[in-house]
């Protein structure tokens, strides 16, 4: 036997809400780090849009400083960075002057705008290369500032992130995706690369508002599936228990119990909701009253049937109740087509003699010879019977007066030559017969009457003979 149903429909229920709930994981997952990777672009450029703006403002506003530039390269530019001791400028030149102002407030305007810590790491050796031969420029470039062994550092100081900056070029998540990192490299005098301004903004918000809220999601779907799982299996568990309650019943109905059928008329009264499965129910009832019902009435008509056996148990000839029926049968259709139709009553002689003398049980040795002997005489479309006692009735259709002249007479001989054991003793007996043929519109019971009348006559007569009835004057004949 394989897995039972039930087993099936919970491992299928079990299965199907782990692997929603595996999707869910997978869909939300993706989706949130799908959102979250586009916020840290996001937030990327516009740090990199606002700091480029306030530049070109500055650029383009009051110069707080000016001085010329030594070994002059460019005779005019703008957006054009210098560092001195003081730190690092933009601004543009013109015939070799500088006009500019501090880098700085562009970068204080962008962690303004966009909430940010922010710090210049400049490289130390190039700052130092710059300084070279000029007094105290390195002294006074360090005032304010973190020195490291390969970087001086402006600002907010994080060595972190210092130590992470090493190869950092545009934006990093760094601290487990809590903070973004986004550098900006610096060329002082058109492309000495001096150093980046960094950025660096907390992203733990972020991060939470990302994914925790997915996070929730996830386990509030999760507990949907197992909710919705575990009611789909209540659910297919009634459905399962119902169709195993109609099984038992009908195996018991496929074994004639119809005790159960009362059980299951009771559960269909009190159920509600009328699915395809009360509809199965009332059709399993229904069929098992029916069937109740075929088979009581299945048990009267064998009652019935046995009550009209219609043979004689010890000649096996007809009995005198299936005889009357096939004779109103036959005697119908001899009307109908004009044929005619005989009838032979025939009796043993001196019977009671025979069962006074031998006992009954010869007789009864008597009564099956002459069933045999009626039985070889006759066509298989004529019908004989056992009308009762020792008296013996023959239908002989299509066939008239003489007809049945022959076939009474071939009885009689026959019967006469019959020998039967009595106590050692071999004795036989004779009969008499009477003949009578259906004529105009009589009924079947009329001849009847009449071979018995013509019977009656051969006793009279002398037994042992053939007499056929001729309306009130018989003719008898003999041997
Ligand atoms: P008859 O020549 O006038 O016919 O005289 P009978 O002695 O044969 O008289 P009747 O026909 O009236 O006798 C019927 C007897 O048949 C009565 C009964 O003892 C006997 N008999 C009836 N049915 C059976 C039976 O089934 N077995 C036996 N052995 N005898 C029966
Ligand atoms: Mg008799
Ligand atoms: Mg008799």
């Amino acid at each position: 036997m394989g897995m039972s149903l039930r087993k099936r429909l919970i491992l299928s229920a079990f299965s199907l809400s782990f692997l929603l709930s595996v999707l869910t994981i997978l869909v939300f997952s993706f989706i949130a780090l799908r959102e979250f990777r586009s916020e840290v672009e996001r937030a990327y450029q516009n740090i990199i849009r606002s700091f480029t703006y306030s530049q070109r403002l500055l650029g383009e506003g009051v110069q707080e400083v000016r001085f010329t530039l030594e070994d002059c390269g460019v005779r005019e530019r703008k957006g054009y960075t210098v560092l001195t001791e003081d730190g690092l400028f933009v601004g543009r030149v013109d015939n070799c002057v500088f006009y500019g102002s501090h880098l700085r407030k562009a970068i204080e305007f962008t962690a303004e705008v966009n909430g940010l810590s922010w710090m210049v790491v400049y490289d130390r050796d190039v700052v130092q290369r710059i300084a070279e031969g000029k007094g105290d420029f390195m002294d006074r470039f360090v005032r304010d500032k973190v020195l490291e062994k390969e970087y001086i550092v402006e600002g907010f100081y994080d060595p972190a992130i210092v130590k992470e900056i090493k190869d950092l070029a545009g934006y990093k998540l760094i601290s487990g995706y809590r903070t973004l990192v986004v550098e900006y490299p610096v060329l002082v005098e058109g492309s000495v690369p001096v150093g980046r301004v960094v950025f660096v903004k907390d992203f733990s918000a972020k991060l939470k508002e990302i994914f925790i809220t997915p996070a929730f999601l996830i386990t509030y779907s999760v507990a949907v599936v197992v909710l919705l799982s575990t009611v789909l299996l209540l659910i297919f568990n009634r459905i399962v228990g119902d169709i195993l309650m109609l099984r038992d019943m009908t195996m018991k109905f496929k074994d004639l119990d119809f005790s159960e059928a009362d059980r299951l008329a009771s559960v269909l009264r009190k159920t509600k909701s009328r699915d395809e499965l009360y509809y199965l129910k009332r059709a399993v009832l229904t069929m098992a009253q029916e069937l109740e019902t075929f088979i009581n009435r299945l048990q009267d008509e064998k009652n019935r049937f046995e009550e009209l056996a219609y043979k004689d148990p010890l000649t096996d000839l007809d009995n005198r109740r299936s005889f009357t029926e096939k004779a109103k049968a036959m005697a119908e259709y001899a009307k109908r087509y004009g044929e005619p139709l005989s009838v032979l009553m025939i009796d043993i002689d001196n019977f009671k003699k025979v069962n006074d003398t031998y006992g009954h049980d010869v007789g009864d040795r008597l009564l099956k010879a002459l069933a045999d002997v009626i039985r070889r005489s006759i066509r298989s479309s004529d019908t004989a019977a056992r009308f009762g006692g020792e008296e013996f009735v023959v239908l002989l259709p299509r066939t008239d007066e003489e007809g049945a002249r022959l076939v009474a007479d071939r009885i009689r001989k026959g019967f006469k030559e019959v020998r039967v054991d009595a106590d050692g003793e071999r004795i036989g007996s004779t009969v008499s017969i009477g003949v009578a043929t259906m004529r105009g519109e009589d009924g079947v019971e009329e001849v009847i009457k009449r071979a018995d009348e013509a019977l009656y006559e051969a006793k009279r007569s002398g037994k042992d003979r053939v007499v056929v009835f001729r309306g009130t004057g018989e003719d008898q004949g003999k041997g």
